[in-house]
Parts: C-alpha cells; sequence; structure tokens
C-alpha cells in the first residue's frame, strides 16, 4: 500500500474540516477527490503532502508512520518521493522556464541542466526554456510546474486542482500528461472539480463536509 490514512480527523480551532479519514491508495493507483468548494480538499492534500499535519489519526506512506516525524524528515520525504502540483503555479518570475525546472532540483540533489532539459521536452516546453514564466500562458506555466514536480523522479503525484484556471484545451493537454505519468507507473492524487478529468482516474473519492467516501 502507498498511501493510508487511519481515522484522520483535521481541526482548525473549533471547525471540524476532516472526519474520520481513511484512505487507502495502491502504488501505480490514479485516485481523483471530488467535493465542493470548502468540502477539506486542499487541507486533506496538504496532509498527504506533509505540508501540514493531522489534529489525530496516522498516516502510513509506504508503510511508515510520517505525520508524526520532525520536519527535517518529513521535508527529505516531500523531496525524494512527492511531487506537487497547484493550481497557482507558484513558478519564480525572475527565473526561465529550465531555471525554475532545476531549482528544484537543486533543492534535491545536484542540478543537472540536461535532465531539467528533459522534464521539459516531456511537458512540450523544450523549445520555451528560456523564456521566464509571464513569457508563457496559463497552460504553458501548468506543465512547466509538472516538470519541475517530476525533476526528482517521485512516485506519487499530489495535485489541487491543477486545471482550475485553464481553458479546454490545455485541460486536454494536462489530461494526457497525466495519463501518460499513469502508465509509467506513478501514483496520482488529484483534486478536481471537472468530471471529464476524474473519469480517467481509477478511482473517484467525494469528500463533503470533510467526510470522505467512493463514488
Ligand atoms: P477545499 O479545498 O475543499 O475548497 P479547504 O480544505 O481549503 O477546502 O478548506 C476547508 C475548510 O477549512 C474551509 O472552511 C476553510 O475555510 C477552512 N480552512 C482551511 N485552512 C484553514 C486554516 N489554515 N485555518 C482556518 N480554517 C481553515
Ligand atoms: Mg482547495
Amino acid at each position: 500500500m502507498l498511501i493510508q490514512t487511519r481515522q484522520i480527523y483535521k481541526n482548525f480551532g473549533d471547525l471540524e474540516v476532516l472526519s474520520d479519514i481513511n484512505l487507502e491508495i495502491s502504488q501505480g493507483e490514479w485516485v481523483c477527490i471530488i467535493g465542493p468548494s470548502g468540502s477539506g480538499k486542499s487541507t486533506l492534500l496538504n496532509i498527504l503532502s506533509l505540508m501540514d499535519f493531522p489534529s489525530s489519526g496516522e498516516y502510513f506512506l509506504e508503510g511508515v508512520e510520517v505525520s508524526k516525524m520532525n520536519e527535517e524528515d518529513k521535508m527529505k520525504i516531500r523531496r525524494e518521493k512527492i511531487g506537487l502540483i497547484f493550481q497557482q503555479f507558484h513558478l519564480i518570475p525572475h527565473l526561465n522556464a529550465l531555471e525554475n525546472v532545476m531549482l528544484a532540483q537543486y533543492y534535491h540533489s545536484s542540478i543537472e541542466e540536461e535532465d531539467a532539459m528533459f522534464m521539459l521536452k516531456k511537458v512540450g516546453l523544450s523549445h520555451r526554456y528560456n523564456h521566464l514564466p509571464s513569457q508563457l500562458s496559463g497552460g504553458e506555466q501548468q506543465r512547466l510546474c509538472i516538470a519541475r514536480s517530476l525533476i526528482n523522479n517521485p512516485s506519487l503525484l499530489l495535485a489541487d486542482e491543477p486545471t482550475g484556471n485553464l481553458d479546454e484545451q490545455n485541460e486536454k493537454n494536462i489530461l494526457n500528461l497525466l495519463c501518460s505519468l499513469k502508465d509509467e507507473g506513478k501514483s496520482i492524487v488529484l483534486i478536481t472539480h471537472n468530471l471529464e478529468l476524474a473519469s480517467y482516474a481509477d478511482r473517484r473519492l467525494i469528500l463533503n463536509y470533510g467526510v470522505l467516501r467512493d463514488e
């Protein structure tokens, strides 16, 4: 089992945002989480990505309880195992496309320009390597983010509404990219409002007022 959560709860003050989350995701599986705005989707993804921690409950990643690890160990796991894709791209504005990918590489290990270029090629952006984020369209920026998330070869991709700001054509590009990553054996947890996108996943889960259930 890649991911297993046991009775995860998350409270912000009096507000219970996640309630008794028992999630199991296998290696290589693509799972979609659907749910109305404010239902706790991003909160759950933040916990899965170790950016946040549950108020109670356990989170096993590859069989290891990770939620109560110290920050340093969590950071190590984030860098080695997890790729993150957001709706807001969080690109560094004064670095070009290649440098944005290489920066992620730098934080992980050593810089290999060739590897960074390979990732840009994979997302169809190698010809734009020396452009700044502001010179790229929304869809191109998102593909750049995906290249960045892949540079450390994570086994788990976590994506929070990655097509939220994109038009239909760019949505399709991202969908194709996700499908090919799934074929490569990556595990994917995708949060989306887009039911068509969700239909390509192996499994769909619905989060409603912090309660997760099968479709
Ligand atoms: P979704 O991603 O499904 O739209 P979120 O997980 O972002 O929902 O938020 C779920 C609920 O938790 C919302 O009511 C939101 O206001 C609240 N919330 C999220 N983060 C915090 C926080 N850091 N402090 C207080 N409340 C929060
Ligand atoms: Mg959200």
